[in-house]
């Protein structure tokens, strides 16, 4: 058996992992162990990568493969273990596992875990099969509420989560005429969107009555609207009941025939190994603001870890890679010595389906309803140019605020964003309120934001003015 003894162990190579490990490296750890289950890849572009929006004949024209990049530290390659961590014996400090090579111990003196999340897919007739999946890696998925190895799920059932996930669809999408996706989140989205470039024609299952639950009815409908324009088939509130070999039923009987079923229902964090350790675990495992569980060698980054909300103090799992990156640099300042807390954070989202780009930020007025909080929204066209220039496009952009001082929250205190434009990227308005809402500013506090302005680029009209005057409307009946 192979046993290592290392100051700091890392486990999980996604972005979290990934990120921790450059930032150790970077701060001067030497003695370091990454355990890696899959290959590294950019697991945001795995539907491009199905949808062929990648560079054409390149090496990475189906995923982006970073172990064959350059885009790591040379010294990975010494440093990671292809393999599994099985058990977490936090009194003793030591992490035991398999890997490719056989079984392993290591000895640490701190753990940075990144194990992330799993797809979580419901517990459905049909789903899974005795005979052989797809898969031959070590991830799982979450059935229900049991955790089950990916080679289980019956042929031609696909979730997306890692690079293999992407060639399996990838391979199918090449051999096949027509799927269903179920979920309609980003990835579900993006994945009709990706199979719908290469072909196929397209089904869209929801349980919710509308689509993107990060959105609200109105501002959804215009996505909704954009499927159809596009030949994409939806079913709203309702469940898919049973996968057969060559249809899917759903819950009032409704047979629609399909080569194939992806689900893009959701995801789990994944608390196995804070279970094996006896961490702290609510929603996700509880971590302090330095990144810390409740053992205090063990820090926490990325989809697993369950933080503060900024704008209600609530316990959420953003499940965003960008904030696992982040989380990544605090834990390693951390575990090198160097305080550091992690800014506060929310949920956010970016993403687009033929060229209608979406976002949002924060809580819906749908989410606050059913949480009891008061609130009233505005919303407002946007223009993307001055409003004669011919290369213009139209939007829409929504703002959920605080109608009271109740429950933690300030009266006109900003608790969610939504936009959609259509041809153009809403990055730089989404970015702008993540910071408006993590800092738990006020409609008034919109008066601080100052807009840069070029006939090419916007119009003149101020969008924070505008929205502070029809706050103060709103605010005034
Ligand atoms: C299709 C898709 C598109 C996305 N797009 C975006 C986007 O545009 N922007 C954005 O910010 N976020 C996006 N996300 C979310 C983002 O990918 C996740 O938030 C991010 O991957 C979380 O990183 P992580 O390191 O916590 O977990 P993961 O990426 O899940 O990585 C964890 C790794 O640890 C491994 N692991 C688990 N347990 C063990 C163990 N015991 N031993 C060894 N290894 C283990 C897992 O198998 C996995 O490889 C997207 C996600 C998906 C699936």
């Amino acid at each position: 058996m192979l046993t290592l003894r290392k100051r700091v162990l890392i486990i999980g190579g996604g972005p979290g992992g990934r990120f921790s490990y450059m930032t150790l490296r970077r701060m001067g750890e030497k003695s370091l162990s990454i355990v890696m289950n899959e290959d590294p890849t950019v697991i945001c572009s795995l539907p491009y990568g199905v949808g062929r929006k990648l560079i054409p004949g390149g090496p990475e024209e189906e995923v982006v493969d970073l172990a064959n990049s350059d885009r790591l530290p040379p010294e990975i390659v010494e440093d990671a273990i292809r393999g599994v961590v099985t058990e977490l014996d936090a009194e003793n400090h030591i992490a035991r596992g398999t890997s490719t090579e056989g079984p392993f111990e290591i000895h640490f003196e701190k753990v940075l875990l990144a194990p992330g999340a799993v797809p979580w897919l419901p517990s459905v007739k049909g789903l899974l099969s005795d005979k052989e999946g797809y898969m031959r890696d070590l991830t799982e998925i979450m059935v229900g509420s049991e955790y089950v190895s990916k080679e289980k799920l019956a042929e031609n059932i696909f979730v997306m989560r890692g690079a293999d996930d992407a060639r399996a669809l990838d391979a199918f999408a090449e051999k096949s005429d027509q799927a269903v996706v179920v979920g309609s989140g980003a990835i579900g989205l993006e994945v009709v969107e990706a199979l719908h470039d290469r072909g196929l024609a397209v089904t869209l299952v929801e349980a919710l009555p509308h689509l993107i639950a990060a959105m609200d009815m109105d501002m959804a409908g215009k996505v909704s609207e954009r499927l159809s324009e596009w030949g994409v088939s939806i079913y709203k509130n309702i469940q898919l009941t049973e996968v057969r070999s060559d249809r899917v039923v759903l819950s009032d009987g409704t047979e629609i025939k399909t080569d194939g079923v992806v689900f893009a229902t959701g995801v789990r964090p994944n608390v196995k190994l804070a279970r094996s350790a006896e961490l702290s675990i609510e929603r996700g495992i509880v971590v302090n603001e330095k990144m810390q569980s409740s053992h205090p060698d063990i820090y926490v980054v990325g989809d697993a870890a369950q933080i503060s909300d900024a704008v209600t103090g609530r316990p959420i799992l953003p499940l965003i890679g960008t904030l696992a990156m982040r989380q990544g640099l605090v834990a390693s300042a951390n575990i090198m010595g160097k305080e550091m807390f992690l800014p506060p954070a929310t949920v956010w989202g970016l993403s687009a389906i033929f060229d209608l780009h979406w976002g949002s930020v924060g809580w819906t007025e749908e989410l606050a309803n059913t949480l009891g909080i008061q609130v009233f929204s505005i919303t407002l066209p946007y223009h993307t140019r001055e409003k004669a220039m011919v290369n213009g496009k139209e939007g829409l952009w929504k703002v959920v605020v605080s109608a009271s001082d109740e429950k933690g929250l300030k009266k006109g205190q900003i608790i969610g964003f939504q936009v959609v434009i259509d041809g153009e990227s809403p990055l730089f308005l989404t970015e702008r309120f993540i910071d408006i809402i993590t800092r738990r500013e006020t409609v008034s506090g919109l008066f601080s934001h100052y807009f840069v302005h070029s006939p090419y680029h916007n119009t003149v009209e101020d969008p924070y003015l505008m929205l502070l005057f029809a706050a103060q409307e709103a605010m005034a009946h």
